[in-house]
């Protein structure tokens, strides 16, 4: 039986927890560091914004002990703003936060305009999925070990290098438990092994 850390600092947390709870797989919230005592076999990193949410990571010493797990090896699902917070470069923002995966990412990518939209595109190893953008950054170039899996109107929406996967939109918003059974698939292929 497996058990997923959701950080929920701020931002879109409780949705990922009821998606976990239809795929009836168990979760808890990470609030501070005590919370990450335990255990625990794959990590999950909502949307909101990267730089509160950054600062509040610092600020409940809970940055380090987690930068290290993923570095490690946890599984981590980073959607939107998590996905920020994984990437290595930010290009038209000067911090770094976890910076674990072969990514430039773009914050704000789509501008206010189209800050906030939804479309249907392909998912690698899925097929076709519902994509909700909100304030959404996009990936403007993955390098070494990360792999493109989702693109859209030209740009790439979703990455994985190893154990660590990323979506510049929100899964967690729409019906589809598509790509939360992709990851619980990659937190299962680690567990077993
Ligand atoms: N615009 C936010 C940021 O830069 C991300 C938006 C989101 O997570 N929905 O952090």
């Amino acid at each position: 039986m497996i058990n997923i850390g959701i950080l929920a600092l701020q931002g879109a947390f409780i949705e990922h927890e009821q998606m976990l709870h239809r795929l009836g797989v168990s979760s808890f919230e990470i609030r501070q560091r005590r919370d990450i005592d335990c255990a625990f076999d794959g990590l999950i990193i909502p949307g909101g914004e990267s730089t509160v949410m950054g600062k509040l990571l610092h600020r409940l010493d809970l940055f380090e002990p987690l930068r290290e797990r993923i570095a490690g090896g946890l599984p981590v699902f980073g959607t939107c703003a998590g996905m920020i917070l994984l990437a290595k470069e930010i290009s038209n923002d000067g911090n770094v936060y976890f910076g674990t995966m072969d990514m430039t990412v773009r914050r704000n990518a789509y501008g206010r305009q189209l800050g906030s939209f939804y479309t249907e595109a392909d998912f690698k190893g899925i097929g076709k999925i519902p994509m909700t953008f909100i304030r959404a950054p996009y990936i403007e170039r993955v390098y070494g070990d990360a792999e493109a899996l989702a693109e859209v109107d030209g740009h790439i929406v979703a990455a994985r290098q190893g154990n660590m996967l990323a979506t510049a939109f929100h899964p967690e918003v729409n019906d589809s438990t598509a790509v939360h059974e992709y990851f619980i698939d990659m937190v299962n292929g680690v567990k077993s092994v």
